[in-house]
């Protein structure tokens, strides 16, 4: 016998199939891969969100509250697999939905209820400012400061890498408000207006031609109390709710990606070099692992779960998969992969570069290893 939830889940599965293909004429530009330039592919995602969203299928899985339908959140993560299985791909803005909404849900409810409608319809874009040029994995050697003059915080600094920071409207940022001794005890994450006086940020061109990250430079920007998300000084709680769903959802959402690439290589007509049929099998393995364990986690932070440094895993597991994919996908396209200068090989040997930061972006591999061996296999430290 069914319950209620796996009821729910069936019904909406069902009816989005439905729409899906009664909308298929009107979704046909949504079936390829996003463009080179950043700002040209969000303006054309910004149509399919709002299409998604007005039909209700994207606000499935987040609270009334907030502009949402209600709903178990793992309808969220059904949603977006269907959408890959029917061959569209996922528009990119909604990625920080899916990592920044359940972050502000649940520590500035009132932000939420203000911005996360706006952003699942694609009107408003965010993005995540956490790393900068001497702190990356070092998280908590930040030095972007945050100072309470007496009615509102100015907020000065230099971030790096923020993925979409130069069309992005709002900003998750981790800021100092203790003194720079006090490492990840003195961290405030804040909710910033990107269209502030005394923002500015730089696109940076990367390896495979998109312009997708950039500097962000903050010069006494003015930020009220009230978007302090979490408690004052509280910030390292919130960047690890958040890198949570950001290893957890964004592995789910990449598997799906995966494979549909998949799927496009398998309709390319290509010749295939010796061994790719190894490499095919270690794909699929590879991809299998990935679904089923970003599914695990998946279920348990819609449960309200902790899966900690479980996370760590499906970020080793998706870099792995990434790397093995796209080298398959190369191997069997070759030489159009390599040599043809058509838009769908462009593409492709965009995203071959894109999948070698798969084991940087989100946490760097070989800390995550280390995470792993500490808090989950229990390995004795090295002396
Ligand atoms: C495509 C992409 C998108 C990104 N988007 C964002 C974003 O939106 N917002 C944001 O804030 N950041 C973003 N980042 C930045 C990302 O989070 C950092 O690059 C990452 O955390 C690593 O930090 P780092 O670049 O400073 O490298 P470093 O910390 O300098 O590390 C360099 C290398 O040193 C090694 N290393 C470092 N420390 C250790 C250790 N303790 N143990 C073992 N090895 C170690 C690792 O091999 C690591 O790869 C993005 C990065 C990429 C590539």
């Amino acid at each position: 016998m069914m319950n209620g939830a796996s009821e729910q889940r069936e019904t909406i599965t069902e009816q989005f199939r439905a729409w899906l293909l009664s909308h298929a004429e009107d979704l046909v530009g949504f079936r390829r891969e996003p463009q080179s330039s950043l700002s040209a592919s969000i303006r054309h995602e910004q149509v399919f969100m709002s299409m998604l969203s007005e039909a209700g299928w994207t606000r499935y899985g987040w609270p009334q509250s907030a502009g949402g339908l209600g709903g178990n959140p793992e309808i969220r993560g059904l949603v977006i697999d269907e959408l890959y299985a029917a061959g569209y791909y996922l528009p990119e803005p909604l990625t920080f939905v899916g990592i920044i909404g359940p972050t502000l849900l649940h520590y500035a409810e009132h932000l939420a209820c203000e911005h996360l409608s706006s952003a699942i319809s694609g009107d408003e874009v965010w993005c995540q400012g956490f790393s900068e040029p001497d702190a990356g994995s070092d998280l908590a050697s930040l030095q972007t400061h945050a100072r309470w003059d007496g009615t509102q915080f100015q907020i000065s600094g230099h971030k790096i890498w923020t993925s979409y920071g130069h069309v992005a409207d709002r900003c998750l940022l981790l800021a100092r408000t203790g003194t720079r001794e006090s490492r990840h005890h003195g961290l405030t994450a804040f909710w910033i207006d990107m269209h502030s006086k005394g923002v500015a940020t730089k696109p940076i061109q990367c390896a495979n031609g998109r312009d997708e990250l950039s500097e962000l430079f903050l010069d006494e920007v003015t930020v009220p109390m009230r978007q302090v998300i979490g408690d004052l000084d509280g910030g390292w709680q919130v960047a690890r709710f958040l890198l949570q769903h950001e290893r957890g959802a964004y592995a789910w959402q990449r598997q799906g990606w995966l494979q549909t690439r998949f799927r496009d290589a398998l309709n390319e007509s290509f010749q295939g070099s010796t061994g790719s049929e190894l490499m095919v099998a270690d794909s699929y393995l590879a991809w299998v692992m990935l679904r089923a364990t970003s599914r695990r986690i998946l279920l348990e932070l819609a449960a309200g779960e902790d899966p900690g440094a479980q996370t760590s895993i499906a970020k080793i597991m998706l870099s792995t998969a990434e790397r093995v994919g796209l080298d398959t996908i190369r191997s069997l396209l070759w030489p159009v992969f390599e040599e043809a200068d058509h838009e769908r090989a462009q593409a492709w040997r965009r995203d071959w570069f894109y999948t070698r930061a798969a084991s940087i972006l989100g946490g760097a591999v070989e800390v995550q290893r280390d995470l792993v061996a500490d808090r989950v296999a229990g390995l004795p430290r090295s002396q």
